[in-house]
C-alpha cells in the first residue's frame, strides 16, 4: 500500500521572495558597532570603502525592516529558487519518533550550498557600484566556489586564496572556481610552508582587495548584510511549512561555521518567541559553547575592524576535521548577541558523532549531506530523540546547508575507521 502523505513542498517559481528580512531592528539588545582595528573607535563607512560597495556597508548598518531583493539578483536565485522544503518521513521512521522533521534543501544550487544566495547579491552591487575584481578567502572551496560563479554571472574577475592544507588536499573545488573563470592560489601566500587557516586567507584576501584601486573584498558568512541576504532560506521555509499544515516550528536548527545559514534559516522566525532557535558547532571549534563574549579581529593579522562576537581567538587555529566550514574562530555578531542574550542556544558535538547522524540521514532520505551539514542533522536527530523520549509531537525544521558529493574522502574514513576523533 503506497501512502500518499507528501514529503515535497515546493513553491511556484513566482513566489520567491522579492525583499530580504532585516533582524537588526529586532534584536533584544543593540548591535555594539565594529571597531577600527589601529584606532579602536567605531568605524564609519568610509573606513569600509575600500573593501566593500556602499550599498552592502549601508546594508550592514540598516534599520529598515526589509531590504528589496534587486530583480537582476532574483533573476539568476530563480536558476534553483525557491529550494524545496522536504519532510523527512523516511528518518522519523527509522527513529521512531512522533516528530515531525522537516529539512529546507540548499544543496541544489550550482556551487551545492547556501553560499550562492549571497555570492549573488555581492557580486552583483560590486558590479553596480563598477568593481572589475573581487578577492575573497575559502576554506575548502565552498564560498569560494560560490562567488566564482557569482562572478562570472556579472562578468567580474574573481581571485580566491584557499587555504593551502585544502588547496593541496582537496583539488575538485579549486576545479569548480577555475571552470567558473577564477583564479586560485594557496594561502598564506608568503608561507609555503604553512598549511593556513581562514584566518590566514582572510588577511591575504584584505591586504589584495585593500591595496588595489580595481579591487573589493567578499566575504562569505559573518557580517551582517550575509545573514541579510540568506534570510531568503527562512523566508520560504516559512510559507512553506504553512503548506504543510504547519503553524511553526517549535525548534529551528542550523550548522554554525560564522553563522549565515543558521541565520539565514532563523531569524525570519526571531520574533515568534515560541519559536526556538539552536547552534550547532563542532567540538573542535566550540565558539558559541566555550569562546569569550568580547571584541576581536577577524583575520588572524589583526586587519579587519573588531567585531563583538564569541570568540577562541584570533589565532586559534582549530585541528583539520572534515566540516572545514566551521572551522573559524570567531562568529557573527548578530548570533553571538543572540546567544549571549538567551534568545537562541548552541550546542556542541565531536565530529564521529556527527558523521553517525549524516550516515544515518544518507541511508534513510538517499542525499549524502556535507560535513557541516551533518552537525545539523546530529542536533535534529537528538530533538526527535528527546520527543519520543517524552512522547510529543515536536515540529523540527533544519537547515541542508549543502551536499557531502565533493566530501567524499571524509564519508571513507569514516566508513573505514580512519576519522580522527576531534
Ligand atoms: C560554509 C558552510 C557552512 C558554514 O558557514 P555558515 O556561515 O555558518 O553557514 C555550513 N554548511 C555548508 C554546506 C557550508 O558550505
Amino acid at each position: 500500500m503506497t501512502s500518499n502523505a507528501p514529503t515535497r513542498f515546493v513553491l511556484p517559481q513566482e513566489r520567491i521572495p522579492t525583499a530580504w528580512y532585516n533582524a537588526l531592528p529586532d534584536l533584544p539588545a543593540p548591535l555594539p558597532p565594529p571597531l577600527h582595528p589601529g584606532t579602536k573607535e567605531p568605524v564609519g563607512p568610509a573606513d569600509l570603502a575600500p573593501l566593500f560597495p556602499m550599498a552592502l556597508i549601508e546594508q550592514e548598518m540598516t534599520q529598515a525592516p526589509t531590504v528589496e531583493i534587486p530583480g537582476a539578483v532574483i533573476d539568476i536565485l530563480r536558476l534553483w529558487r525557491p529550494t524545496p522544503l522536504l519532510r523527512a518521513r523516511r528518518l522519523e521512521e527509522a527513529l521512531g519518533t512522533p516528530a515531525r522533521i522537516y529539512y529546507k534543501d540548499e544543496s541544489g544550487s550550482p556551487s551545492g550550498s547556501h553560499k550562492t544566495n549571497t555570492a549573488v547579491a555581492q557580486a552583483f552591487y560590486n558590479r553596480a557600484d563598477g568593481t572589475k575584481r573581487i578577492a575573497t578567502e575559502t576554506g575548502a572551496g565552498q564560498w569560494g566556489s560560490a562567488l566564482s560563479f557569482a562572478c562570472a554571472q556579472f562578468g567580474i574577475e574573481c581571485k580566491v586564496y584557499m587555504v593551502r592544507a585544502s588547496y593541496e588536499q582537496k583539488p575538485y573545488r579549486r576545479v569548480l572556481m577555475e571552470t567558473w573563470g577564477a583564479s586560485v592560489v594557496p594561502s598564506p601566500v608568503d608561507q609555503p610552508d604553512h598549511p593556513g587557516s581562514l584566518g590566514t586567507a582572510i588577511s591575504d584576501a584584505v591586504r589584495d582587495a585593500a591595496t588595489r584601486d580595481d579591487s573589493h573584498y567578499a566575504l562569505g558568512s559573518v557580517l551582517n548584510h550575509v545573514l541579510l541576504h540568506q534570510t531568503i532560506i527562512g523566508l520560504e521555509a516559512k510559507e512553506q511549512l504553512q503548506l504543510a499544515g504547519e503553524d511553526r516550528p517549535d525548534v529551528v536548527i542550523g550548522c554554525c561555521g560564522g553563522g549565515s545559514n543558521l541565520g539565514g534559516i532563523g531569524l525570519p522566525f526571531l520574533t515568534d518567541e515560541k519559536v526556538r532557535l539552536l547552534a550547532v558547532e563542532p567540538s573542535s571549534c566550540p565558539t558559541l559553547t566555550t569562546g569569550k563574549f568580547e571584541y576581536d579581529f577577524g583575520d588572524t593579522a589583526g586587519m579587519t575592524p573588531l567585531l563583538q562576537m564569541y570568540t577562541l581567538g584570533h589565532d586559534f587555529v582549530p585541528p583539520s576535521i572534515h566540516a572545514g566550514g566551521l572551522r573559524y574562530h570567531g562568529d557573527s555578531p548578530v548570533i553571538s548577541l543572540l546567544v549571549q542574550e538567551g534568545r537562541m542556544s548552541a550546542v556542541a558535538y565531536p565530529q564521529g558523532k556527527t558523521f553517525e547522524a549524516a550516515v544515518q540521514f544518507a541511508r534513510a532520505e538517499g542525499k549524502i549531506p556535507a560535513p557541516e551539514t551533518g552537525h545539523a542533522i546530529r542536533a535534529a536527530i537528538d530533538e526527535a530523540l528527546a520527543a519520543k523520549e517524552s512522547g510529543e509531537e515536536r515540529v523540527i525544521l533544519f537547515n541542508y546547508s549543502g551536499h557531502g558529493l565533493l566530501d567524499l574522502q571524509a564519508y571513507d574514513d569514516f566508513n573505514h575507521g580512519r576519522l580522527i576523533e576531534a
